[in-house]
C-alpha cells in the first residue's frame, strides 16, 4: 500500500488512509499519528537483538543501547533530548574514538551530540537522518576537564568553526591541526563510511592535509556541520534489514563535488513560478512509510530500565538478566582502510545524507 500512496493524489491517499485505519488493529497505525511523534515519544529501546531497519533517513532500530552520559573520555550533551541511543557497534566505536581523540590531544575527550532516539525513527526536530542508530554528531569543542552539569549540557552554545560574515571560510583562530587530525581519525575506521563536515572545513582539509589522502574521500561536504561533525557507520555485517548507502567515490573528494559548494547554486533560493499553485503541505511520514519491521519495533517490549540497556564503558553492558539479547561487540582494530570497489557516479547535488 505504501508504494502506491506516493504516486496518487493526496485526497485519494487520505481516503485510503482512513479506510486502512478503520480495519487495522495496530494502535500505532490506527491513530494515524506522524511517525516522528510515535518514535519521539519512546523512552526506552525495543528489547531485541540489535537490528537497524531501513535507511539512515527512513528507518528505525531494535536493540539500541545508550552510551552512558559520562565516560572516562566523553560526555553526552543535551541529555533532555534522549538521543544517546545507537547500535552497539556505534556506541563501541564512539568509546574507541573518544580514547583515540585524547591521544591526539583533543582535551579530555569528546562531546557527543545526537545519536538516535531509543527506537530510532524520525524525530520531532533537528535531523532527517540519525534514524537507525548508525549516525552520531560530535562537537568541534573538546570535553572540558571538569564535568559539565546537566544544565550546562543543555545550554552550552555551539562554536562554529567558520568566520561569521565571510562566505565559507574557516576561522584560523579556532581551527587547529588537532581538529583536522581528529576528523581524519574518525574517518579512518573501516566501519565508518562517511563523515559530514561543512564544505569550508572539507576545503581546509583538502588544502592542508599531508597524510593519507584516500581517507579524505570519506569526509563529505554538506550544509551546516560547522560546529559539529557527523559520523556515519556502514551497515553492520549481517544486518539484513539495513539499507546501505552508495559507496563514496574513490579519491580524496577535493574535486568538482567540493567545488560545487563554492558556486552560487547550492545557496540560491529555489526559483518560483508566479503562476504555480501553492504546493500541498507535505504529508508527515507515517509508520506505514517505514520498513514493516518498524511497526513491530514500536510495539515491542522495552527493557525494565534505562540502565539495563546502557552500554558499559569497559566493553559490555551492565550485568542484567542472563536472557538479555544485547551483546556488546568488540570494535574492529586498526585494519587499513580500503577504497570501496564500487564506484557510483556522484550526483550533482548531494542526496540522502
Ligand atoms: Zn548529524
Amino acid at each position: 500500500m505504501k508504494k502506491t500512496w506516493g504516486s496518487r493524489p493526496i485526497a485519494t491517499a487520505l481516503i485510503l488512509a482512513s479506510a486502512f485505519a478503520s480495519v487495522i488493529s495496530d494502535t500505532a497505525l490506527a491513530e494515524g499519528r506522524p511517525a516522528k511523534e510515535l518514535f519521539g515519544g519512546m523512552a526506552l529501546p525495543a528489547k531485541a537483538a540489535p537490528s537497524p531497519y531501513g535507511s539512515y533517513a527512513k528507518g528505525c532500530i531494535a536493540g539500541a543501547v545508550a552510551i552512558p552520559t559520562d565516560g572516562p573520555t566523553w560526555q553526552a550533551m543535551r541529555l533532555s533530548r534522549n538521543r544517546r541511543w545507537g547500535h552497539p557497534d556505534m556506541i563501541a566505536l564512539l568509546e574507541r574514538f573518544s580514547k583515540d581523540a585524547v591521544q591526539l590531544g583533543w582535551g579530555s575527550g569528546i562531546l557527543i551530540g545526537d545519536i538516535s532516539q531509543p527506537r530510532g525513527g524520525p524525530m520531532l526536530s533537528g535531523h532527517a537522518s540519525h534514524q537507525i542508530g548508525l549516525d552520531a554528531d560530535i562537537w568541534f569543542t573538546p570535553k572540558p576537564a571538569s564535568p559539565l552539569s546537566p544544565q550546562q549540557r543543555e545550554e552550552m552554545p555551539f562554536t562554529s568553526m567558520l568566520v561569521k560574515d565571510k562566505f565559507l571560510t574557516v576561522d584560523r583562530r579556532l581551527w587547529t591541526n588537532t581538529h583536522a587530525r581528529v576528523v581524519v581519525q574518525a574517518a579512518s575506521y573501516p566501519q565508518v563510511e562517511r563523515i559530514f563536515v561543512n564544505p569550508a572545513i572539507k576545503k581546509k582539509l583538502c588544502d592542508t592535509w599531508t597524510g593519507d589522502r584516500a581517507v579524505l574521500g570519506k569526509i563529505r561536504p554538506i550544509y551546516g556541520h560547522d560546529a559539529h561533525f557527523h559520523i556515519r557507520m556502514r551497515c553492520p555485517e549481517g544486518a539484513s534489514g539495513c539499507k546501505p548507502q552508495a559507496a563514496v567515490p574513490p579519491g580524496d573528494g577535493c574535486d568538482k563535488s567540493l567545488a560545487w559548494w563554492f558556486t552560487k547554486e547550492p545557496w540560491a533560493a529555489p526559483k518560483k513560478d508566479p503562476n504555480a499553485k501553492p504546493a500541498p503541505k507535505p504529508r508527515a511520514m507515517q509508520v506505514s512509510d517505514l520498513p514493516k519491521a518498524c511497526a513491530m519495533v514500536l510495539d515491542a517490549r522495552g527493557p525494565s530500565s534505562e540502565l539495563e540497556a546502557t552500554y558499559q564503558a569497559t566493553g559490555g553492558l551492565l550485568p542484567t538478566d542472563a536472557a538479555s539479547a544485547f551483546v556488546a561487540p568488540t570494535v574492529a582494530s586498526d585494519q587499513p582502510f580500503e577504497v570501496p570497489a564500487v564506484v557510483p557516479v556522484p550526483a550533482a547535488r548531494p542526496a540522502g545524507w
